[in-house]
């Protein structure tokens, strides 16, 4: 693969931009390699400046769900555009996105939009603390939740990847605040509560995506409710990803939690700077201007941001029964032929797929935390990767991330996958023996 000119800018934006990123996970430094640089893109595919082109599993971190430059959400932008760009006022599409919002997960009674997910989390963070009066927090290890000084303890993907356990520039006197406790295990949040009695929320990637894949087991999320009711400690369910790919009501509506707040984000914007935290009521109008926890936002609610969500958001509705069967359809199509062509080239190879996600680990035990998702064969990952941007298909540049399945991923893209997968696989797997 030529990338001459890819290198031509990853030298210039290392000048100037620190790392030549504006997020860390894009320098493709645990799969040591150079990122390419994006020319544009168009429906699952994305193309680089040297004329590359490349079926697009990282879709923008999920962000995008019904395929790169989608017509209709250009023409809805094109208007939105024509109309100016930021108010600082009120404008009506942001009652029309939180009406659509409200109704996808009856657990948000009201609802304030920010600019990102970590604007969202951070938000839902300091609300619950306000509303409790309480200060500790308990996360899970492994589940990310936007750059958050309070979360970012035990975070995963990009911390995972890089093996930095905490930030430097989170004052302990902050950290000590966060509690970890183990995704999947109940046990672990109790025994926390036990321990305290200054707990105002417990925050949580419902289906983990940012230690790759990781599906809640039976009952591991009903229970944590349960726990938090018993206990009076708010429960928030981060569903930036889950929120409108694993179901149009998130993953809440799929567990039949009723969380008290909600964060969301990427899908929401339809590839536009966007955020958004809502739940209770009660707990909702603790927030400034009607209540006493100051939050804000320059551009929140934008209104480019805001009818570009409403495209997406009233696209997936429309057509919310044939849209997720065909996202789920592909997300299993390609977990199980990878799964099977793994195995025939004796290759260690674990999937977790749910609807529009998955992640293929490189190990042979099942992955249902972070220490079994930590324990995947890193090196082999970083072969996959390479080989498989060789054959024109980006994954994540990192094991521990969810690949994602958009609306214009067709059949034929399904199956060039599977044909470099098995090329790819039977190279990584006659260099082992
Ligand atoms: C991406 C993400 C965030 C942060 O959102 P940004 O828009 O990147 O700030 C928060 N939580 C989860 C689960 C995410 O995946």
């Amino acid at each position: 693969m030529i990338k001459t000119r890819s290198d031509e800018y990853c030298e210039e934006a290392g000048r100037l931009i620190p790392g030549g990123v504006n997020s860390p996970v894009r320098a493709f430094m645990s799969v040591h390699d150079r990122p390419f640089f994006v020319k544009r893109a168009k429906g699952s595919r994305l193309y680089d400046v040297d004329g590359n082109a490349f079926i697009d599993y990282v879709a923008s971190w999920g962000a995008i769900i019904l395929g790169h430059a989608d017509e209709g959400l250009i023409a809805a932008v094109t208007e939105a555009l024509k109309d100016g760009t930021s108010y600082g006022a009120c404008h009506p599409y942001e009652i029309e996105l939180a009406r659509l919002i409200t109704e996808a997960f009856p657990s948000i009674d009201l609802l304030r939009l920010t600019t990102s997910g970590t604007e969202a989390t951070m938000s839902a963070l300091r609300l619950a603390r306000g509303y409790t009066g309480k200060n500790g927090v308990i996360k899970f290890r492994g589940c990310y939740h936007g750059h958050v000084d309070s979360l970012l303890v035990k975070a995963g993907s990009g911390l995972a990847t890089f093996g930095i356990p905490d930030s430097a520039g989170v004052p302990a006197d902050l950290a000590k605040h966060t509690c970890v406790a183990e995704f999947n295990r109940l046990d672990t949040v109790e025994r926390i509560m036990e321990g305290s009695d200054d707990i105002a929320c417990v925050i949580v990637e419902p289906i983990m995506g940012n230690m790759g894949v990781i599906l809640p087991e039976e009952s591991f999320l009903t229970g944590l409710e349960a726990l938090c009711r018993k206990r009076h400690v708010l429960l928030i369910f981060d569903e930036v990803i889950s929120g409108f790919r694993v179901a149009f009501g998130g993953a809440q509506h799929i567990y039949g939690v009723d969380p008290d707040l909600t964060c969301l984000g990427k899908i929401i914007g339809g590839g536009f700077p966007i955020g958004a935290f809502g739940g209770k009521r009660h707990v909702m109008e603790r927030l400034a201007p009607l209540g006493d926890v100051y939050q804000a936002g320059t551009l929140s609610g934008n209104p480019v941001a805001v009818r570009a969500g409403l495209h997406v958001l009233s696209a997936l509705k429309r057509a919310c029964g044939e849209v997720y069967p065909r996202l789920e359809k592909a997300g299993q199509s390609l977990s199980k032929e990878m799964t099977f062509i793994a195995g025939r080239h004796g290759i260690p190879y674990t999937v977790n797929s749910t609807t529009g996600m998955f992640t293929g680990f490189f190990s042979e035990t099942p992955v249902r935390d972070y220490d079994s998702a930590a324990a995947s064969d890193r090196g082999l990952y970083e072969r996959f990767f390479k080989a498989m941007l060789d054959e024109g298909v980006f994954f994540a540049p990192s094991q521990f991330e969810a690949s994602f399945v958009t609306l214009a991923l067709d059949q034929a893209e399904i199956e060039r996958t599977v044909a470099a997968c098995d090329r790819v696989f039977r190279t990584i797997g006659s260099a082992r023996q």
